[in-house]
């Protein structure tokens, strides 16, 4: 009898004890929740972060999954970037801009995605990037990574603002330009600068991106001076940025203004939407490079030589 007491006392002690645990274990679990959902609730861009590491972690419990592509893991955040391509509001040059379709081209070269901005292939890809960026890699286009790859492109440009000398300019054949009665005092281009661009449309033809006769590519601008800046500003005050800008990378005879289709230098959502969409502007994006060009993102047509 009394062994027998010993023995309920015993297994009473157990199981209170195995609840004890059983229970604290639930309890921080549901605390641990709680807290990624607050802050998941204070981060806006770590919502869609937090919906694509739960598919990672259903991925991995269940084995039928492990076989997954990318392209299925992230398609949560594609389904996002689908939207956002045309919803995320963020300002440049002092005017509210809306969604990043149009630099969806140059978003591909950045991230080294061949595939449509709305796969999850782009996505993943995304993703890759924004870790290698120290960002959270949700694979989503959102604000923080736009703002990061924005700063990317602007980092990159033509920063040696130095005028050129008389002997270091040289002068584009009507043939090669946009407007063939472009007066020759506005015909001047630095001399690397043209002999970059002469070896790229050279490239540009034998990979078939133009074709002889074509306009697409040909010079509709390059070497302008303050003086002539300030007599374009005088005689359109509202020919927009590039036209009103007092320190244009154009003094420096190094920039060059490319027809890519469009209207040539139209900053018009609808004109750079016909522009971002033509052969020869999405060879730019992924050749340019090669011969030392870098691009104005919002600009499709203002390219600038930096050298290679
Ligand atoms: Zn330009």
């Amino acid at each position: 009898m009394k062994s027998s007491k010993g023995l309920v006392i015993g297994v009473a002690i157990v199981l209170a004890t195995v609840a004890a645990i059983f229970g604290f274990q639930w309890k921080a679990v549901g605390q641990s929740a709680r807290i990624q959902t607050a802050q998941a609730a204070n981060n806006e861009s770590s919502a869609p972060a937090s919906a694509v590491g739960v598919e990672r972690l259903s991925a991995a419990a269940k084995p039928a999954v492990e076989t997954a592509s990318a392209t299925g893991l992230f398609a949560s955040a594609a389904s996002r970037n689908a939207d956002l391509q045309d919803s995320l509001t963020w300002a440049f040059g002092g005017k509210s801009q809306r969604g990043w379709r149009l630099y969806a081209p140059l978003v591909g070269g950045l991230i080294g995605a061949d595939s449509a901005q709305t796969s999850g292939d782009f996505a993943a890809q995304l993703s890759r990037w924004q870790q290698q960026h120290g960002a959270s890699a949700n694979g989503i286009l959102d604000s923080g990574t736009w703002s990061q790859m924005v700063s990317d492109w602007q980092a990159n440009r033509l920063k040696d603002h130095s005028r050129p000398t008389a002997d270091e300019v040289v002068t584009i054949p009507t043939t090669e330009c946009y407007d063939p009665s472009r007066p020759e005092a506005l015909r001047q281009v630095e001399r690397r600068t043209y002999a970059a661009y002469k070896q790229m449309i050279a490239a540009a033809t034998a990979e078939g991106a133009v074709a002889d006769g074509d306009a697409y590519l040909k010079v509709v601008s390059a070497l302008r001076t303050p003086e002539y800046q300030a007599q374009l500003r005088a005689q359109s005050p509202n020919s927009g940025r590039a036209g009103l800008a007092v320190n244009s990378p154009h003094f420096t005879g190094r920039a060059l203004d490319l027809y890519v289709g469009g209207e040539p230098v139209s900053t018009k959502d609808e004109n750079r939407a016909i522009q971002t969409q033509t052969k020869a502007y999405r060879w730019l994006v992924k050749n340019a490079g090669r011969f030392g060009f870098r691009p104005y993102f919002y600009e499709p047509w203002h390219w600038e030589y930096v050298g290679k």
